[in-house]
């Protein structure tokens, strides 16, 4: 058999052989083969296969179940009595995975030990995987990774692997050194050997981090222990539990109102606990401020729509009013509140970008669906711990409902954010994708300016006909010109020339990997 084309397979291979190396207990450890060929860059050469790949374990037989065993990436508290509380690290076998998103399972360590019940799937990854190594936070960004890392509890040589942003499908190495992350790219040869320095090409990314581990060897420090995780990243499960999923109508007693947050047009919003075990935020309808039927068609689209930039709908109580929307809860409520409490003193440049990039993300997912929000504004991002920031408020937003005419017609009569709301949507009630990128424009600039409020000195009237003029809001103070241009972009009066929000979410993200200098230090050697 051609060893090399068999192995001569890609990235994903490699992480998913990441751990194949691991051994039974009591299993010896294989004679270990020299890894470290010295590649002429000239030559196809490749490096001699290691001792994981060139002596596959035998075939699994056909009729033997794979093993099922997994290890918790997160503390999850039982919300139901049907559930399973476990904690970090805990292993856990899968018993029935059929339901979906909450699997059954069996806690086999822990404070769960021998204990059966759902569990939530996104919070678990198999035990021999890249994801269940503690140095592995797949969607952590640059920036969140050089904030993790430089947070109390890292020492010299902290690390983690994350996936690139600019290279989608490549990993990258950030590392803490002397108090600076530096960042470098994994590369990866044909065979799928994975390297930072191409002299010195591994089978497997834990191997890499093993032998860095053990030397620096060009790298700017040894690796030391993995990042810490926070308590933050715990993902949003699935529903509020496995049978919410499908059964979203839950008990009005199941919810205890605990404080009010806020109020909006259409009710108030409050903070709730479900079933005495879970916060959540409930939004109440007025009695007659609205048609029910409006709203709970508001309810169905969020419930179909899932994104971590978008806020997730729990579940509805409906059969009686005032009518309850139960979504997850943000900390720190709308986006306009917490720009407006800062102002600068603790949020920096990074962090506006990346929240711009955050909302940029969670619409780029809207238009994927062909959906339109129709009321982007500062006030309807909500933002979590760490400046997390989600999309929320679709309640006018409509499914496109005729082909190759992606626009929805405004009902007559209905008030309008004049000053986030774009020309073509204002005079001819056409609100398209394009009309979202528009209004992104402007909440870009609340973002800049720390929630000012558009077209200051302005009336909705006055800025309507400025406007008309060709005019557009100059670029405010202390923003990088490069972000103005971003928004003059949304302000096209040509909507078909206006940015994807794909493409601004690229855009972005991108801004900060222009300055690639600390990656060059992976050329160094
Ligand atoms: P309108 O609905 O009239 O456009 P709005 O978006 O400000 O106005 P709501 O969506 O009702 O009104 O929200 C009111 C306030 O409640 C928000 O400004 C925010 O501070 C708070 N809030 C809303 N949803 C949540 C949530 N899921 N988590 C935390 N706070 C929330």
């Amino acid at each position: 058999m051609d060893i090399h084309k068999k192995f001569s397979s890609c990235w994903q291979r490699v992480v998913e052989s990441c751990c194949s190396k691991r051994l039974k207990p009591n299993e010896p450890e294989p004679e270990k083969q020299d890894t470290g060929v010295n590649i002429d860059p000239g030559s196809t050469h490749q490096p001699e296969p290691t001792s994981a790949i060139s002596r596959p374990l035998p075939p699994t037989p056909v009729a033997v179940q794979p093993v099922q065993r997994y290890i918790a990436l997160f503390d999850y508290s039982a919300r139901t009595e049907e559930d399973l509380s476990f904690n970090t690290g805990d292993i856990l076998e899968a018993l029935d995975k059929s339901p979906g998103e909450w699997w059954i399972a069996r806690a086999l360590t822990g404070v769960s030990a021998s204990q059966q019940g759902y569990i939530p799937a996104n919070y678990v990854a198999p035990v021999e995987s890249i994801d269940a190594e503690p140095w592995y936070f797949p969607d952590t960004k640059r920036q969140d990774a050089e904030r993790m890392l430089l947070a109390e509890g890292n020492d010299q040589g902290a690390f983690l692997i994350r996936n690139s942003e600019s290279l989608k499908g490549e990993l990258s190495l950030s590392v803490l050194d002397k108090g600076k992350v530096k960042h470098y790219k994994l590369q990866k040869l044909e065979n799928g050997y994975v390297y930072v320095s191409k002299t010195k090409p591994f089978a497997t990314i834990k191997e890499l981090v093993d032998y860095y581990t053990e030397q620096a060897n060009g790298l700017c420090v040894r690796l030391g222990e993995p990042c810490k995780k926070m308590q933050m990243e715990a993902p949003q499960t699935y529903g509020l539990s496995y049978n919410t999923v499908d059964l979203w109508e839950i008990e009005r007693q199941s919810i205890e109102l605990k404080r009010k947050l806020g109020a909006g047009q259409f009710g108030e919003v409050h903070e709730g606990l479900w079933n005495g075990t879970t916060s959540v935020a409930v939004k109440t309808l007025k009695p007659g401020s609205m048609d029910p039927i409006d709203f709970l068609q508001e309810a169905q689209i969020m419930k179909k729509l899932r994104h971590p930039k978008l806020i997730q709908l729990y579940a509805v109580c409906t059969t009686e009013e005032p009518i309850y929307i139960i979504t997850e809860l943000m900390k720190n409520g709308s986006l306009l509140e917490y720009l407006q409490k800062d102002r600068g003193t603790t949020l920096q440049i990074t962090d506006q970008i990346e929240m711009a990039a955050q909302v940029a993300a969670g619409m780029a997912y809207l238009e994927s669906q062909n959906y339109i929000h129709r009321d982007l504004a500062a006030r309807n991002v909500l933002v979590g711990e760490n400046n997390i920031c989600k999309v929320a408020d679709f309640g006018l937003a409509r499914v496109f409902m005729k082909e190759n005419e992606n626009v929805y017609e405004a009902k007559e009569g209905c008030k309008l954010p004049v000053k986030w709301t774009a020309p073509e949507a204002l005079h001819e009630n056409r609100f398209t994708i394009k009309s979202d990128v528009w209004s992104f424009g402007i909440l870009l600039y609340e973002i800049m300016t720390f929630g000012q409020t558009p077209y200051p000195g302005m009336s909705n009237m006055q800025a309507v006909q400025w406007l008309a003029k060709g005019r557009r809001m100059s670029c405010p103070p202390n923003c990088p010109t490069v972000l103005h241009k971003i928004m003059m972009n949304c302000w096209k009066e040509n909507e078909q020339v206006r940015p994807t929000f794909e493409t601004l979410q690229w855009q972005l993200e991108d801004y900060f990997d222009l300055d690639t200098s600390s990656y060059d230090d992976s050329t160094r050697y």
